[in-house]
């Protein structure tokens, strides 16, 4: 027996996603971004779905550790790097690439005698201001980099702040002239990564070495004016559950928590098994989109811990069982999200760990 509360992730829609990139960026090489567990998808089942991505990106050094562990060669990125020496010699033992984007990092380099090869990506900000060295500092942390022996590798990166917003073109040529100036002069080329998933679909100028998708791979758009499925992505996750109880409202009977739902008709309710603690938002309001036996409805009430109601007006097949897509295949999270005053980045890496997930390769 089984809550019905469910996450089906599909990895033949990853893998389809990871095409799309591909066939977008063309020559540069991608770096699969797959931190907070693949974004609420799974860690290491949506590593081998992307088996053939040219390297991986993650934040937590478990994460790295574990995907080394299940036998990933490719390079492995740590975003924000090592906080201690501790950690710097973990990077060694399992040869992982890392950020440096301060000078505490650099500065534990020489400490560390485990190092023999360290593949680097030393941070620059570009007028982002929150990770990296501004371009003049940049410089003096390449020659730091240069000096020791063990660095086999050096890529210049940025991220850009506005990428997703057509408006904000300014922003982003701003953040472009600041890095391309840090190209050491005399030296040669240093390979170069600018792009999330935003800027591999607005600006093809950014794609450079290595681009770093996240969103995209998993199918909502990181475009404000379009969803995914507009953009020719499948949603990978889709979050269901059923409908588990069906209230008969009067005229002024209240719904849920506060009450702040009045019916104002007689009216059929849906009780559905997934609340806040399943990761769905709090804030949505009533209006917010679900599908009831794949018929688009509203929800309605306030959302609590465990369940959420919906209206059942116009769906007269609905009944206890009945399926129901809170996200995904269907109902882009992007409306969810939206309508929740959040981006679907937040829905889809909140989704609590106590939500059973199937695979569906
Ligand atoms: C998370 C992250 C990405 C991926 O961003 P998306 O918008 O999901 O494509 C890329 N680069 C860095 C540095 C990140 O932290």
């Amino acid at each position: 027996m089984y809550r019905p509360t469910c996450a089906i992730i599909d990895r033949a829609a990853l893998r389809h996603n990871f095409s799309v990139i591909r066939r977008h960026v063309r020559h540069a090489r991608v770096i699969a971004v797959i931190k907070a567990d693949a974004y609420g998808h799974g860690l290491l089942r949506c590593a081998q779905a992307l088996s053939d991505a040219d390297a991986f990106a993650v934040l937590e050094l478990e994460a790295a550790v574990q995907l080394r562990e299940a036998g990933f060669r490719q390079p492995i990125l740590l975003l924000e790097g090592f906080f201690s020496i501790a950690e710097l010699k973990v990077l060694a033992q399992y040869q992982l690439s890392t950020v440096i984007h301060h000078h505490e990092q650099l500065a534990m380099l020489p400490s560390c005698k485990e190092i023999e090869k360290l593949d680097v990506f030393l941070k620059i900000n570009s007028g982002m201001n929150r990770l990296g060295f501004r371009p003049e500092q940049g410089r003096t942390a390449l020659d730091t980099l240069r000096q020791q022996a063990f660095v086999s590798s050096i890529t210049l990166m940025t991220h850009f702040a506005c990428a997703d917003d057509p408006q904000e073109k300014h922003d982003i040529d701003q953040q472009l002239n600041r890095f391309i100036t840090l190209q050491p002069q005399g030296a040669e080329r240093l390979p170069r990564t600018l792009a999330n998933s935003a800027a591999i679909l607005r600006y093809p100028q950014t794609h450079a070495d290595w681009v770093r998708p996240g969103l995209l791979l998993y199918g909502a758009s990181p475009l404000i004016e379009k969803t995914g499925d507009e953009l020719g992505l499948r949603p990978v996750m889709t979050l269901t559950s059923q409908i588990i109880a069906i209230q008969h409202l009067n005229p002024q009977d209240r719904l849920g928590y506060g009450g702040q739902f009045v019916a104002d008709r007689p009216m059929r309710i849906g009780i559905v098994a997934a609340g806040y603690a399943d990761g769905y938002p709090r804030h949505a309001p009533t209006g917010t989109p679900v599908l009831v036996e794949g018929q688009r409805t509203r929800l309605i009430g306030r959302v609590s811990m465990d369940m959420l109601s919906v209206d059942l007006s116009g769906i007269e097949q609905a009944r206890i069982g009945s399926p129901v897509t809170l996200w995904g295949e269907g109902l882009p999270v992007e409306r969810v999200a939206e309508s929740a005053g959040t981006i679907s980045y937040e829905l889809l890496a909140a989704l609590s760990p106590r939500v059973r997930s199937v695979t569906r390769s």
